[in-house]
């Protein structure tokens, strides 16, 4: 079956779908085309959270700057390097290095770790929040790959309300400007947030789309303890996020989908395998091993319960899943 998903109306036939029709007729298809396409491969990417200082009040978000709880910690460029170093010895090619948005870390001062890590032969991807344009093409000149910024809800007054210090707007902008510096974008939204439409979502699933993007890090809202919105509702439906997961792989067979998915219970966090390989079933292909010392990963708390991943869980997720471990792909 050549499936073709491309207005919001078949969109939203899908998000409404009976699960199990779901599963047998558009997860099926997702997966027989990154079979097709990509090898049936899952990639593995070593990830970093250097810094979790962050400005921003994002009402979701547990690094957010009014949230007092959480013990702030800046890991300088020499234990990046180190740990990358690390991660490069036990196989890894690919890495992804994650902060809040930090005026305080100094921007050479990543320059530094950008060139080391291209030197030591990885393959980079960054999200450090929104920067000056200039920015971006520094970071490319100094041997990174690829720049996440997520616009996490198309709708202008959504994202003002849950971004308080952000601009829907200036995102926009800054995403154009990623791609004009030649760097791979990665962006994406926040699935099933309280109150949330489906036909919200079908808006982000489409501008997700409309970007051109390389890598889509989808993931459904996953409450934060101490949060705004955390008193709005609960953990958003992994059932839809699987949905999403699987349009987008039809929509862009080429691209990466994150794996690193909740399941059920939510309390399992991110490295559930139940989450992970119905994720992996759905057409998703990348999983995550933190490089974070344990000390210090407890306080990366973007959601709550996170549990480091380690290279032993992605190589059980590619057994059970029946795909092929890559640490760096030809495409990617
Ligand atoms: S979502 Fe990102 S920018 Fe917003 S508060 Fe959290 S770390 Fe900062």
């Amino acid at each position: 079956m050549n499936m073709n998903i491309q207005t919001k109306k078949e969109v939203l036939e899908i998000l409404s779908m009976p699960q199990e029709e779901y599963l047998q007729a558009i997860a099926s298809e997702a997966k027989r085309i990154h079979q097709d396409v990509n090898r049936n491969a899952l990639i593995a990417t070593a990830m970093l959270g250097f810094d979790n200082v962050c400005k921003n009040h994002c009402l979701y978000c547990g690094m957010r700057a009014p949230n007092k709880d959480v013990k702030r910690y800046r890991l300088d460029p020499q234990q990046v390097i180190q740990a990358a170093k690390t991660s490069y010895e036990v196989g890894f090619r690919r890495i992804f290095l994650i902060s809040g948005e930090d005026p305080g870390y100094e921007f050479d001062s990543i320059l530094s770790i950008v060139e080391a890590l291209s030197e030591i032969g990885f393959f980079i991807s960054l999200a450090l929040g929104a920067l000056a344009k200039v920015q971006y093409g520094e970071l490319k000149a100094a041997g990174a790959g690829e720049y996440v910024l997520k616009f996490e809800m198309s709708q202008r007054e959504v994202f003002n309300r849950l971004k308080p210090s952000s601009d829907f707007d200036e995102r926009m902008r800054s995403i154009g400007w990623v791609k004009e510096s030649g760097l791979l974008l990665a962006s994406g939204s926040i699935v099933d947030y309280p109150g949330q439409t489906a036909d919200q979502l079908a808006e982000d699933v489409l501008l997700t789309r409309d970007l051109g993007i390389h890598w889509a890090p989808v993931i459904p809202y996953m409450p934060a303890k101490g949060t705004p919105l955390a008193l709005e509702g609960g953990a958003g439906s992994t059932d839809l996020n699987l949905k999403v997961i699987s349009i987008l792989r039809i929509m862009m067979p080429g691209i990466r989908i994150t794996a690193q998915q909740p399941g059920k219970d939510s309390q399992k966090g991110l490295a559930d395998p139940e989450g992970n390989l119905d994720a992996l079933g759905a057409g998703a292909d990348m999983l995550f091993a933190d490089m974070l010392p344990d000390a210090l990963a407890k306080n990366f708390s973007v959601v709550d319960n996170r549990i480091t991943l380690g290279l032993e869980h992605i190589r059980t997720m590619a057994e059970k899943s029946g795909m092929s471990l890559v640490f760096r792909p030809d495409y990617a």
